[in-house]
C-alpha cells in the first residue's frame, strides 16, 4: 500500500468528531470532488467520486448520519487497469441534496449550461477545529503524499484557482506556505520539507503517519551523519597520505640536490627513516628514534625538511629566471 493510501485509511478511522467538523470535512469533499447537475425545476443532483474505498464508506456514512440522506453508490472499474476502481456516490435532488448543500454551506450556481459549486461556508481561525477538518477533507478528496523514504512532498489537487487560494489561505492559518502550480488543467497546491509535512499531518490528525514520517526523518538524519563522518575520515586519511608522499618527494629532492649528509643529524635521521618506512604513521616513525619522539616532534622535523626542499627549489628557479633573463 502506498504511503498516501495508508494516511487516508488512518484519517477515515478517526472517531468522535464534532458534528461541525464532520460537516466542514464534507464541505471540502463536496466542493472539491462534487459535480452538480441541475434537475429542471427541482434542485440538483450531486455526484462525488473517489478512488479510496475507506473514504467512500466515510462519505456515505457521514452523509447518512448528519444529513439523513442515503447516497446511491456505484463502483466503476477501469478497463485498462483492473486495480483502478472509482467509487461514485450520488445524492439526488429527490433524496435531499438541498440538505447536504445547506448543511455544508455550498451553493450550486447555474451559469449558462455549466453548474458550479460555490463555497459560502466561512471557515477561519475562529473555529480552528473546522479548519483542520476542512484540510483533512481536502487531503482525502484530492491529496497525496510521497513515500518519505524517497522524498518529502505533499499536495492537494483542486479544479479551480479559487479552490487553490482557499486551501493556501487555510494552510497559512497554521504558518504553512503552500505553493500552487498548474498540472494538466488542475491546480496543485504543495508542501515541501519534512517539517512542513509533519505539521500538516498533525493538523489533519494523521498522527500515526506523522510518527512514521518522523522515524524516517531520524533515520535519514543518522545516515547523513554517518556519511559525513565517513567522508571526514576519508578526507583525513587522504590528507595523511598526501603529506607522506610530499615528505618522501622532498627528502629525495634533498638527497639528489643537496645531500642528506649536509643536513643536521636530527633531520638526517628522520629523513632516512621516512624513506625506509614509507607506510608508517608519524607516531610509529617517532618510536623508531632514539630517544623516541612524539608525533608533533616528528611532524615538526618533516616540515623543516619540506621547507629546505622548497627554499632550494625557489633558489633554483630564481637562478634559472636570472639566466634566461640574461640570455634575452
Ligand atoms: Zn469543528
Amino acid at each position: 500500500m502506498s504511503f498516501s493510501s495508508s494516511v487516508k485509511n488512518e484519517l477515515c478511522r478517526l472517531e468522535n468528531m464534532n458534528e461541525c467538523c464532520v460537516l466542514s470535512e464534507l464541505a471540502a469533499v463536496v466542493w472539491l470532488n462534487g459535480v452538480a447537475a441541475p434537475v429542471p425545476g427541482d434542485g440538483f443532483n450531486i455526484r462525488i467520486t473517489t478512488e479510496n474505498a475507506a473514504f467512500a464508506r466515510w462519505i456515505y456514512s457521514s452523509i447518512r448520519k448528519h444529513c439523513g440522506i442515503v447516497p446511491e453508490v456505484t463502483i466503476r472499474k477501469s478497463r485498462k487497469l483492473k486495480k483502478h476502481v472509482s467509487y461514485m456516490l450520488y445524492i439526488t435532488s429527490v433524496s435531499g441534496s438541498d440538505v447536504l448543500l445547506e448543511k455544508t454551506g455550498i451553493t450550486a450556481v447555474v451559469d449558462d449550461d455549466r453548474c458550479e459549486l460555490v463555497l459560502t461556508r466561512k471557515t477561519d481561525e475562529q473555529i480552528p477545529c473546522c479548519v483542520k477538518a476542512f484540510l483533512r477533507g481536502a487531503f482525502l478528496a484530492g491529496g497525496s503524499i510521497s513515500d518519505p523514504e524517497k522524498t518529502y512532498h505533499l499536495e492537494l489537487t483542486s479544479r479551480t484557482s479559487e479552490q487553490a487560494d482557499e486551501l493556501r489561505r487555510m494552510m497559512s492559518l497554521y504558518g504553512l506556505n503552500g505553493r500552487t502550480i498548474t498540472r494538466k488543467g488542475s491546480y496543485v497546491t504543495y508542501l515541501k520539507e519534512g517539517e512542513n509535512i509533519v505539521d500538516f499531518l498533525n493538523i489533519i490528525g494523521a498522527h500515526r503517519a506523522l510518527m512514521e514520517l518522523e522515524n524516517v526523518r531520524i533515520l535519514k538524519g543518522m545516515r547523513n551523519n554517518v556519511n559525513r563522518l565517513v567522508n571526514c575520515e576519508t578526507a583525513n586519511l587522504s590528507k595523511t597520505v598526501n603529506a607522506a608522499v610530499r615528505h618522501v618527494e622532498n627528502i629525495r629532492y634533498i638527497a639528489a640536490n643537496i645531500g642528506l649528509d649536509k643536513l643536521p643529524a636530527s633531520l638526517r635521521e628522520i629523513a632516512e627513516l621516512r624513506l625506509e618506512h614509507k607506510d608508517l604513521s608519524l607516531t610509529e616513525l617517532g618510536q623508531l628514534l632514539y630517544p623516541p619522539l612524539g608525533k608533533s616532534g616528528v611532524n615538526h622535523r618533516l616540515r623543516k625538511l619540506d621547507r629546505i626542499a622548497e627554499k632550494h627549489r625557489e633558489g633554483q628557479t630564481g637562478l634559472e629566471a636570472k639566466r634566461t633573463g640574461a640570455a634575452k
